[in-house]
């Protein structure tokens, strides 16, 4: 009840701009997102490579309705990709891009369009030698992003996907891409789906989650294991030890500003550790998602929010 009605919050502009006048609000926006611009987003992922991490980025924004939006977005992330080639970040950091800000839901020809402009990010990635990661969004879309995938997979074999363990198809796609060469990311799942097509159950989710990981890192393809759930990490060390699969064929990813000391200690270890930093004008709905996902975070929104500064 409580996460519906923040997850409508998440879509008020009122409460946007008292989040972006109030001075607290700002400070808290800051943990969680790197900036609006591409320099901020630069800035951040080179003090994140500084202390051992990895970075995957995020350009803020998602349901385009407009082909002029989708393609100021392709125009971001080529800016964003060729501002991490100038700073020599490339080998370090990739981005993540979520089809529906390239057009995906666009009438008529939207799949093309995301497809195509996809491909021009992937292009632009490769070229620079990075990568590129599809995130993944809500279920009716999951047909397709997949489909998009394996498109952009024959010229760019290093695109990666994103799984999420709460689907009850996801066990059966994990299989499917457990294949060489093919970087999943495994997450639990962040939008309302009904019971019909996803555990409601937190544990169940849980359950699945394991049952997933065993899949991808018994498999032939890159696993990207990202959760900030204590017992789902540990759980999957042991299992990358029991499959034994060797530093450097599997990676952790934590979001940016959750679990920070855990992600220092995973690097630290000798864990690949990569951490999504968010960016762009866009960041209120996903700063909101953020704080609906743990209760204690609501008490810091509450007094950035009452607080005048
Ligand atoms: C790198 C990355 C990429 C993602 N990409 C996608 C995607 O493409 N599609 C999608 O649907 N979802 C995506 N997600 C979000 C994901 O699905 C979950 O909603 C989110 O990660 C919370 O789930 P959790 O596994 O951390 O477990 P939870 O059950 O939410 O949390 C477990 C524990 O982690 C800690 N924790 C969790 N969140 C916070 C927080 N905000 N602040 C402080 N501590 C916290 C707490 O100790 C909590 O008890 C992504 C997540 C990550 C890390």
């Amino acid at each position: 009840m409580l996460r519906s009605v923040l997850l409508s919050a998440s879509r008020s502009d009122r409460l946007k701009q008292v989040a972006t006048d109030a001075p607290p609000a700002r400070a808290l926006v800051a943990r969680f997102v790197a900036g609006e611009t591409t320099d901020d987003a630069v800035r951040v992922t080179r003090e994140l490579v500084d202390s051992g991490r990895l970075v995957t980025i995020d350009h803020l924004g998602e349901d385009t309705l407009e082909l002029e939006q989708a393609e100021a977005t392709r125009d971001a992330y080529l800016a964003l990709l060729d501002g991490l080639g100038e700073a020599g970040l490339t080998s370090s950091a990739e981005v993540s891009v979520k089809l529906s800000a390239v057009g995906q839901a666009l009438p008529g020809d939207g799949e093309k369009i995301a497809r195509d402009f996809a491909a021009s990010i992937c292009e632009r990635a490769t070229s620079l030698g990075t990568t590129v990661t599809l995130d993944m969004e809500d279920h009716t879309t999951t047909d397709s992003t997949l489909s998009i995938l394996r498109d952009l997979r024959v010229d760019f074999p290093d695109t990666g996907a994103v799984l999420q363990a709460y689907l009850r198809r996801t066990e059966a796609d994990c299989a499917d891409l457990a294949t060489t060469g093919s970087r999943v990311r495994l997450c639990k799942g962040a939008y309302d789906e009904p019971e019909s097509v996803a555990y409601a159950d937190r544990s169940e989710v849980d359950r699945a989650y394991v049952r997933c990981m065993k899949i991808l890192l018994q498999g032939a393809g890159y696993p990207m294991l990202a959760t900030h759930d204590p017992r789902l990490v540990e759980i999957g060390g042991a299992l990358a030890v029991r499959t034994d699969r060797e530093p450097g064929t599997y990676e952790f990813q934590m979001l940016y500003g959750v679990r920070t000391d855990e992600q220092a200690r995973l690097a630290s270890q000798g864990e690949r550790m990569r951490v999504y930093v968010p960016y762009g004008d866009e960041w209120y709905g996903y700063l909101v998602r953020r704080l609906a996902e743990r209760p204690a975070n609501l008490t810091l929104l509450a007094r950035a929010l009452v607080s005048k500064g």
